[in-house]
């Protein structure tokens, strides 16, 4: 039976295939697609993890059957036997073995997939004792994982295979390896996201989420098709079920009758259409009808993004996220040369333009390990995060200022800190940046010369700027942050998300303010938060005098776009009466 799941539209586009359910705590399991030939030494991988566990078991039994009656743990030894049934069942062992053949999925992922099959039959089940047995068959799965971790695959993960475009009518017909495959997830961290860089997936849908959780942030830096805020849908969809993602309208079409996918398959090809349309703007100089010169710059996440930045013409990198260098290395932090790595790598991917390099804005909803999110503290995005964090840590952040000062050396390179608010945490952050050169003269090593740039990402910094005007050679402001915290909106908080809204007169005049007072004083400003790359939104910062926009690669055709139509001399003193406005929404159409 078709039906619709509301949530919110985090990343443009239209996406057709098959439900792939995944657990958040297993979504590091790697997710691969085999070759035929592979299928026997794969499903003998699992046979040898299962055979690992129930060795294990055996050898447990026996120690026990040696304690005498009275030590003999009685739970324990009934909890092994339902383990050894359930390692016996051939529901898993089967399902897993059809995973791997029909699906050719690499053996990790089969295991994973059969066990959200079977959980969800025992969360269905009347009886309370077998509904429990849901544990034990997870404990025993993740035993299993384990053990074949510890074995290696003698597969090698194959580069990106790009789920094919599949076209519609073949979607009918094809039930095949080759359909795209759609992730559903109650949560994902950042981190996991990353992973999907590399991974097969053609869209995404989780349960929870914010417009611009950074989840959110990096589902759009992967440009596929994402739902975020699909409250229940890892409860609804069920594995396997055709879903359509559209990206556009925030909605999920679950089993979708041939009617409804014809027209999404038309909205499909319609999309791609407009994208190649785009393309035609690649080498069209960014500027406005009256003249106006527009800088677009990029918003990345790795070193290796700035290819992608390069692709669609970016000028330079606006903001590069080096929290993500940090993430999913449980709790290791990399060490200054393999910063200087990365950093130098980013740098000279970008072939002498300009990269602007975030220091690391770890906490709220970006934790270092999906298993470490900072529930402990009642309110993450108030607590340790970004530049306190690097403050509260000077050894950890003197690495990252020499790695980045070393970088600096082979090429044009930025450097801009996060979440400032006193006058005190900028004299202490510029006073470690000339502790961190002190460090390299003695050192003997080379390095380069650096902007220092400051975030404006939280209202009270908007409101005292000239001390940031009087320290920093430029501005960026941070409006994902700077909404979050002016209104009191937890950006990550899906429950909150029709609230948070970047047309609020206080947020327009905050940012509106930035841009007049950082011009004033001859000093550079851009908007490196998701606003940027919003085309909606293009005419309105263009009109408060914005002329510098960071945003994620694939936006930056389309803004383009908006900036060739506009002529600023006339958006001015609409901008002006747009903030003047006790309801602005509604003068650009968006409320
Ligand atoms: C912002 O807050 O607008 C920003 C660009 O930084 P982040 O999204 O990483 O917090
Ligand atoms: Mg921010």
């Amino acid at each position: 039976m078709t039906f619709s799941i509301h949530g919110l539209a985090v990343a443009r586009g239209i996406a057709i295939g098959r439900a792939v359910l995944v657990a958040s705590s297993r979504v590091d399991v790697a997710h691969y697609f085999i070759a035929p030939t592979q299928v026997e030494a794969e499903i003998d991988r699992v046979r040898r993890g299962r055979n690992a566990v129930v060795d294990e078991i055996h050898r447990l039994q026996a120690s026990i059957a040696h304690m005498g009656p009275k030590e003999a743990p009685q739970e324990l030894t009934a909890l092994l036997d339902v383990h050894l049934m359930l390692l016996d069942d051939d529901e898993l062992i089967g399902g897993v073995k059809r995973w791997i053949t029909d699906r050719l999925y690499n053996a990790e992922w089969a295991l994973t997939t059969q066990l959200e099959v079977i959980a969800r039959q025992f969360d269905e089940m009347e009886d309370e004792y077998l509904r429990e047995r849901k544990g034990d068959l997870e404990q025993i799965t993740e035993k299993v994982l384990r053990a074949m971790k510890g074995m290696g695959s003698t597969v090698v993960p194959p580069p990106v295979r790009a789920a094919r475009k599949t076209a519609q009518h073949d979607l009918l017909l094809d039930d095949t390896v080759d359909v795209p495959l759609i992730l559903v997830a109650h949560d994902l961290s950042p981190a996991d996201m990353l992973q999907f860089k590399q991974s097969v997936f053609a869209g995404f849908i989780t349960d929870v989420g914010g417009k611009t959780s950074h989840t959110a942030i990096v589902a759009r830096s992967l440009d596929i098709p994402a739902v975020v805020g699909a409250r229940l849908s890892s409860q609804l969809v069920r594995q396997d079920d055709w879903v359509i993602i559209d990206g556009d309208a925030g909605v999920v079409v679950v089993d979708p009758s041939p009617i409804i996918l014809a027209e999404y398959g038309f909205k499909q090809r319609q999309g791609e259409l407009d994208r190649g349309r785009l393309s035609r703007l690649l080498h069209t100089p960014a500027v406005t009808l009256d003249g106006q010169k527009i800088e677009l710059l990029a918003n990345i996440e790795m070193p290796e993004d700035a290819v992608g930045a390069l692709k669609v013409g970016a000028v330079g990198v606006g903001l590069f996220r080096s929290e993500f260098l940090f993430m999913g290395r449980q709790g290791r932090l990399p060490d200054e040369e393999e910063q200087y790595q990365a950093y130098r790598r980013a740098i000279e991917g970008m072939q002498g333009l300009p990269v602007t390099i975030r220091t690391v804005d770890v906490g709220a909803d970006k934790p270092l390990d999906s298993s470490l999110r900072d529930d402990a503290h009642l309110n993450p995005a108030l607590g340790l995060r970004a530049i306190r964090w690097s403050l509260a840590d000077p050894a950890m952040f003197l690495t990252q200022l020499r790695a980045i000062l070393r970088a600096a050396a082979y090429g044009k390179a930025k450097v801009m800190i996060p979440m400032l608010v006193h006058a005190s945490e900028i004299r202490q952050t510029l006073a470690l940046l000339d502790h961190a050169r002190a460090e390299l003269d003695n050192r003997g090593v080379a390095y380069g010369p650096l902007e220092v740039g400051a975030m404006i990402e939280i209202p009270a910094a908007a409101l005292t700027l000239k001390v940031f005007l009087k320290y920093f050679d430029f501005l960026s402001i941070g409006t994902n942050d700077l909404i979050q915290y002016t209104l009191a909106i937890d950006r990550a908080d899906e429950s909150v998300a029709h609230l948070y809204d970047p047309m609020h007169p206080a947020v327009l005049r905050l940012v509106a303010g930035t841009i007049a007072e950082a011009q004033a004083q001859g000093k550079d400003v851009s908007v490196c938060g998701e606003m940027a790359g919003d085309t909606s939104l293009t005419r309105l910062l263009l009109g408060l005098g914005l002329r510098s926009f960071s945003m994620h690669p694939a936006q930056i055709l389309a803004v383009k776009q908006e900036i060739l139509r506009a002529d600023t001399a006339k958006l001015a003193p609409w901008a002006q009466q747009v903030l003047a406005d006790d309801e602005p929404g509604y003068r650009v159409g968006r409320a």
